[in-house]
């Protein structure tokens, strides 16, 4: 089966429930025709329900930046699967080295978010990546694999289809330094065959890695060329709908 590239935007803390709105709409105008990829935005907490009515019978699917992996209960502050699901997402970011690196997620907390996302059928993008110094130090793909294998921990073979894994070395996150395409490539394919360990070849074939990490109109094109490239997780600009667009439209 041939994978579906996956286009994808966090929009991080970023545009009230107004700006969402109005960036979605041009987003839902101008991507109308896209067929053959998936289209993903990712807006804060507080615009979900908004962005997910107006994207309503569009092709363009929702998701959340966070879960908290419990139903309901007293955790102030947090938000559940079945809050996220309830306010029309589909999909769900875990892991990302933000939440890694400010609020302390642990490979086994992002992993009990995982299986509480998919417990609820949302389809989780599980983030993972190198810092610097650790591919400064050649252990890139040591700590990559170790990410993947911990954060995917008892998650069955059936629940992957509904899995993304997206690569996002921290050192090209928001700073302008995107991986090379063989850079990204050659870390994909570690994944993959991390994926192909785990699960066998043929549901690790058919998992979605996204790239993520300075994604820009300039560089998607030559970055989606790549063949372990199943599509991108976008940061800052996927907060503009002209960038946005030229992203989703990539040529390759
Ligand atoms: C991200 O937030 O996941 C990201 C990749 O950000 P940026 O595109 O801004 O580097």
């Amino acid at each position: 089966m041939a994978r579906k590239k996956i286009m994808a935007g966090n929009w991080k803390m970023h545009k009230t429930v107004g700006e969402s709105v109005t960036l979605v709409e041009q987003l839902r105008e101008a991507l109308a025709e896209v067929t053959g990829r998936e289209i993903l935005v990712c807006p804060p907490f507080t615009a979900l329900y908004a962005v997910a009515q107006a994207l309503q019978g569009s092709n363009i699917q929702v998701g959340a930046q966070n879960l908290y992996p419990a139903e309901q209960g007293a955790y102030t502050g947090e938000t559940s699967p079945k809050m996220i699901l309830d306010v029309g997402c589909s999909h769900v970011i875990l892991g990302h080295s933000e939440r890694r690196q400010y609020f302390q997620e642990s490979d086994q907390f992002v992993n009990e978010k995982l299986k509480a996302a998919l417990g609820y059928g949302l389809k989780p993008v599980l983030c993972v990546g190198e810092t610097l110094e650790q591919r400064g130090e050649g252990r890139q793909k040591t700590v990559v694999s170790f990410q993947v294998e911990r954060g995917l921990q008892s998650i069955p073979a059936e629940a992957m289809k509904d899995v993304a894994v997206a690569y996002e070395p921290i050192w090209a996150i928001g700073t302008g330094h995107t991986a090379t395409p063989q850079q990204a490539d050659e870390m994909h394919a570690t994944i993959r065959n991390n994926l192909s360990g785990l699960y066998g070849d043929a549901v690790a074939q058919d998992v979605c890695i996204l790239y993520g990490g300075s994604v820009k109109p300039g560089n998607v094109d030559e970055l989606m060329a790549q063949p372990e490239m199943d599509g991108a997780l976008v940061g800052g600009a996927s907060l503009d709908a002209e960038s946005f667009v030229r992203i989703v439209k990539f040529q390759s």
